[in-house]
């Protein structure tokens, strides 16, 4: 009797720490505003095990990792006020450690003294919310060489513009890649870097689709959505006005094989994939 009845006190204490457990732990772990799912709008190269396709995601961001090249392929992540603090920029530059053994493992050093910049792809600005959300943006995995200018300048100015669109009350879906093999940095034109561990890109594109802040996110996606593409050269002299450079979806599809935003109904991929945006750019 004696061993029954504590029994059942116990079973009700556990049951009661239970709900209490349940009750803090949800409400610690349901941020406001979902930061939201980076590859909502699809994997464009169907990333997976291969050498020069390995799928690697991130809480913070996903990409196509391409080992032959020592850079990704493309890296997609969402922005949004819910992906926003004050963390400072961590500029802990450093190897990808999760890469798979037989990989190289980019450094930071590799770069040094190239000419290129240590590009990010998702920015360190995109991921303010925690110190490991901006630590994470210094992966090596996480950059391309990128002529200083284009990084500084034209790349910056973009950057900016899509944190302004978040600050509207927008939230983005945002894919950056490149293809090609050689840039002009500020010591000159280059293929490759650390021996050819690092191929240095031809061109750099972005595709940014603009939704107003809600759910559902895939399946609002309407003819009207504003998608900004845009297809840079990897070169110094490159104009600041990333404006001069829209493009396509379509058009970058084209160029790298890709089926860009592929998570977006067959139908309004063919109307916003073929239209040049021409909305405002600051
Ligand atoms: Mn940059
Ligand atoms: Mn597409």
């Amino acid at each position: 009797m004696k061993v029954y009845k504590m029994l059942k006190s116990f079973k009700r204490i556990s049951y009661f720490a239970f709900v209490g457990w349940m009750l803090v732990s949800c409400s610690q772990g349901d941020e406001v505003v979902p930061k939201g799912d980076n590859l909502a709008m699809g994997n464009p190269s169907d990333a997976n095990t291969g050498f020069s396709n390995y799928f690697i995601q991130k809480e913070q961001y996903a990409m196509s990792y391409n080992s032959y090249r020592g850079t990704p392929n493309w890296v997609s992540w969402h922005l949004s006020s819910a992906w926003m603090g004050s963390t400072p920029r961590q500029d802990d530059f450093r190897g990808d450690n999760t890469l798979p053994d037989n990989f190289y493992r980019v450094l930071p050093s590799d770069y040094t003294g190239s000419g290129f910049d240590r590009g990010h792809n998702t920015p360190s600005a995109d991921r303010t919310l925690t110190v490991t959300d901006n630590s994470d943006t210094f992966l090596m995995s996480n950059m391309i060489p990128q002529a200083p200018t284009n990084n500084q300048q034209t790349w910056a100015n973009l950057e900016n513009y899509c944190r302004k669109l978040v600050s509207q009350g927008n939230e983005l879906y945002i894919i950056m890649g490149q293809y090609g093999k050689g840039g002009t940095g500020s010591a000159g034109y280059k293929e490759t870097l650390a021996g050819g561990k690092v191929t240095v890109p031809n061109r750099i594109w972005k595709v940014i689709m603009v939704l107003p802040e809600g759910t559902n996110d895939v399946g609002r996606v309407t003819n009207s959505t504003r998608v900004i593409a845009i297809d840079t050269p990897n070169s110094n002299s490159i104009s600041t006005s990333w404006a001069t450079y829209r493009t396509t979806v379509d058009a970058i599809e084209s160029k790298t094989g890709y089926d860009v935003l592929s998570n977006v109904s067959a139908a309004v991929q063919e109307v916003i994939e073929a239209r040049v945006d021409n909305g405002p750019t600051s």
